[in-house]
């Protein structure tokens, strides 16, 4: 049987990077993936939002690890993954919304976020063409940016490969079994590990009940749309909070090629393992964003897909060490909207732990553990 110090469950925009570090650690790690190439499953999904200004501490710092990971990675190793630091913009049209975003601001600015409540004026000089109509103002987090998942995923895994990550394509894990160690078998074999890692994203479920550990993590199905390049026009990703007939949100960014990538989050939102694109999904997101941008109106869409986050009750992570009791068990899963710009920093605490450098109740992943109440809401999910 191969035997290896760490296996992966999954090469998605958390076991690709995750590979990466433990193995620049020169651990002797594999990863496990039923596709037939990295970051095939909800990773190619993402729209590529990087940002770290949420509301809680944890995300906020892993984020901003992972911000420090994604703009310095041309420099460092020489790959373009598509970075732009554009900022993440969230522009008001109503007193309430206004309240809503200031009250968080106060939150952000308390962690050291780089984010301001900027007036119309400046809207207009970021967003070529937005609907001033209305227009109050809005928070700008200029520090803040995109990549392309795809192209990310494939330089982390290059980069991991030349460290000396074993990867194991084409094979499913079916049933895991933990004496001393962990082994793994999948369809084509058997291995063994002192540590086995869950990022199975949306099925981390299942390959977690392989061990008898459950945790709430669910398919929560997305869509995204890309439309043909455009001159640039706008710098930052745009998020549109004002509710629609059947979305709670909207956002969109020009991407590093010219295109504008959308997306929209479904209200009511829509469960299960369904990965058809449906064109009701297009109707609801070109309302939104021509209500943002009325000149887009003759702008080709290019490809629409679906995909999905994988959701825990909360909409927070979970990353914890020892999970469900079992000794090096440990859980990278339930990454909701957020799981390719939590990666890198993801992949970086771990590896951190794991040497000893941090405690496993470090700042970056105390919030994230499977043992809570569940009860507390992201805001900006
Ligand atoms: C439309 C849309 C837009 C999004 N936009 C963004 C964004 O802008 N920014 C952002 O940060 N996030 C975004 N996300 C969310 C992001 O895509 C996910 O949070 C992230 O990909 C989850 O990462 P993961 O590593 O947990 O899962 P994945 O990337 O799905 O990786 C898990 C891997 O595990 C493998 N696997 C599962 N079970 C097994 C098994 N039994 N055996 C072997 N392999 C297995 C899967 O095949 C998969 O490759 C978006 C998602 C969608 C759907």
């Amino acid at each position: 049987m191969e035997k290896f110090d760490i296996i992966i469950a999954g090469a998605g925009s958390i076991g690709v990077p995750l590979s990466l570090f433990l193995s620049k650690e020169k651990y002797r790690v594999c990863v496990i993936e039923k596709n037939h190439s990295p970051g095939q499953g909800q990773n190619k999904a993402a729209i590529g939002g990087v940002r770290a200004t949420h509301s809680d501490s944890s995300k906020i710092k892993t984020c901003l690890k992972s911000i420090e990971i994604f703009s310095s990675w041309k420099e460092t190793y020489g790959d373009d993954i598509g970075w732009q630091k554009g900022g993440y913009l969230f522009p008001v049209y109503s007193e309430s919304d206004k309240k809503v975003l200031l009250e968080l601001l106060k939150v952000q600015k308390n962690y050291g976020l780089n984010i301001e409540w900027i007036e119309k004026d400046d809207i207009l000089e970021l967003v070529d063409g937005i609907d001033d109509r209305g227009l109050l103002g809005g928070t700008y987090s200029p520090d803040d940016g995109s990549a392309s998942s795809i192209l990310s995923s494939n330089a982390f895994y290059f980069k991991s490969l030349e460290y000396g990550t074993t990867f194991k394509f084409n094979e499913n894990i079916n049933e895991i079994s933990k004496k001393e160690n962990f082994v793994i078998r999948t369809n084509k074999g058997e291995y063994e590990s002192e540590y086995f890692i869950n990022a199975a994203g949306s099925h981390a479920k299942a390959v977690s009940l392989m061990l008898g550990v459950d945790v709430p993590v669910k398919p929560d199905c997305h869509m995204a749309a890309i439309t043909e390049p455009l001159e640039r026009f706008m710098k930052p990703m745009v998020v549109d909070i004002r509710k629609g007939e059947a979305s709670s949100n909207c956002y969109f960014y020009q991407n590093f090629e010219g295109q504008i990538i959308f997306c929209l989050t479904p209200s009511p939102q829509i469960w299960g393992y369904d990965r058809r694109a449906s064109s009701e999904f297009l109707n609801e997101s070109a309302k939104r964003v021509l209500s943002v941008v009325p000149s887009m109106k003759n702008v080709r869409v290019r490809r629409m897909w679906r995909g999905l986050y994988p959701m825990t009750p909360d909409g927070f992570p979970v990353v914890d060490f020892d999970a469900g009791g079992i000794k090096n068990y440990i859980l990278a899963v339930g990454m909701c909207g957020q799981g390719f710009m939590m990666g890198p920093g993801t992949g970086w605490v771990i590896t951190e732990i794991l040497s000893g450098r941090k405690k496993k109740d470090d700042d970056m992943v105390i919030n994230f553990k499977l043992e809570r109440s569940y009860s507390g809401q992201e805001k900006l999910k």
